[in-house]
């Protein structure tokens, strides 16, 4: 394998499918989540969107930690905590497929499209945070290639698509601890039952932004081991549209660990935005990404700023700070 190509949220959001700051509006229409807004909150009418709604990590963050320490919050009891969390997760579901209303789903298709003529079998991987499917739908349904999850720990055929923080294509049968893939849409998510034991409730497989992540013990836990292979064996990383914030510090780990391990030393390349045109060096340095991505991994990296619109520039459009 020689290229990784590990996508962030700005890798999908360059499609228009929503940021993770846009999301609380849309989840705030849940009759379940909007009483947890408002009594945990104290959301108001009159303020009850954009800037002013609570966050959607604080709100996963608050949930997971009263969970994980048996709290009981307010009205909300565990049970109704874990009912919260189902529900967050379903809307996030139905926002983010494909026959969604609310997102582009299309315009997220067309980059990706782009990026997938980029892709060869056999020699690239992609390791992605985001949850959407636009990449999978393109590579699966209009290239034709078998997707490689990751499920089994290993990837030995198919094309390597690992996706850290689960998919909104994926349903997690609690029954028999069975992972089932669904369709694109969300209407093949409501049908779906559990293709091993035929369990009707099932429940999406996604790691919400939380400060509690919890892979462990469910399918997941096989997708970051298949991850920390591909990035031990890669030879050239490119970050996309990954920001690195606090709240992954799991995955930041993991390719630290990844790349103490390859033996390769691969060569590191980021691609974000905030440029029109290829900035000066001054220019690059005052950016915060950049600076970002400096402090966590030195100053031999090339970057290319001017976006992510599917295509992968040559060596020759990174900008290298090292002097
Ligand atoms: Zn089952």
């Amino acid at each position: 394998m020689q290229r990784l190509f590990i996508l962030g949220a700005g890798a999908s959001k360059a499609g228009g499918i929503p940021a993770l700051k846009e999301l609380s509006g849309y989840i705030a229409e849940k009759p379940g989540v909007a009483r947890f807004m408002r009594e945990l909150f104290a959301v108001n009418s009159q303020l009850a969107h954009g800037a002013f709604l609570p966050r959607l990590d604080d709100i996963y963050s608050v949930v997971d930690y009263a969970l994980f320490q048996d709290h009981r919050l307010g009205s909300f009891t565990q049970e109704d905590l874990r009912t919260l969390r189902r529900e967050l997760n379903l809307s996030i579901c139905r926002l983010f497929a494909k026959d969604t209303a609310k997102a582009d789903y299309a315009g997220s298709v067309d980059i990706y499209r782009r990026f997938a003529r980029e892709l060869n079998m056999g020699q690239d991987a992609v390791l992605t945070l985001n949850w959407d499917t636009a990449l999978d739908y393109v590579l699966e349904c209009e290239k034709g290639w078998a997707l490689n999850y990751g499920f089994t720990g290993t990837i030995q055929h198919g094309f390597p698509l690992v996706k850290l923080h689960g998919s909104v294509n994926w349903a997690w049968c609690e029954a028999c601890t069975q992972l089932n893939v669904t369709g694109y849409d969300f209407k093949d998510w409501e049908k779906m039952n559990c293709q091993t034991c035929g369990e009707t409730k099932l429940s999406p497989l996604l790691v919400g932004p939380t400060v509690l992540p919890r892979h462990k013990d469910t399918p997941l836990e096989n997708c970051w081991l298949a991850a920390i292979k591909l990035i031990i064996q890669a030879e050239r990383l490119y970050f996309i549209g990954l920001s690195l914030d606090a709240i992954d510090l799991g995955v930041f780990e993991m390719i630290k660990r990844g790349l103490l391990l390859n033996k390769k030393k691969p060569e590191l390349f980021v691609l974000g935005h905030g440029f029109q045109a290829t900035p000066k060096r001054k220019e690059l340095l005052a950016n915060g990404t950049v600076k970002r991505y400096i402090q966590l991994f030195g100053v031999d990296i090339g970057f290319y700023m001017q976006g992510f619109q599917g295509t992968i520039p040559g060596d020759v459009e990174f900008t290298r700070l090292r002097s």
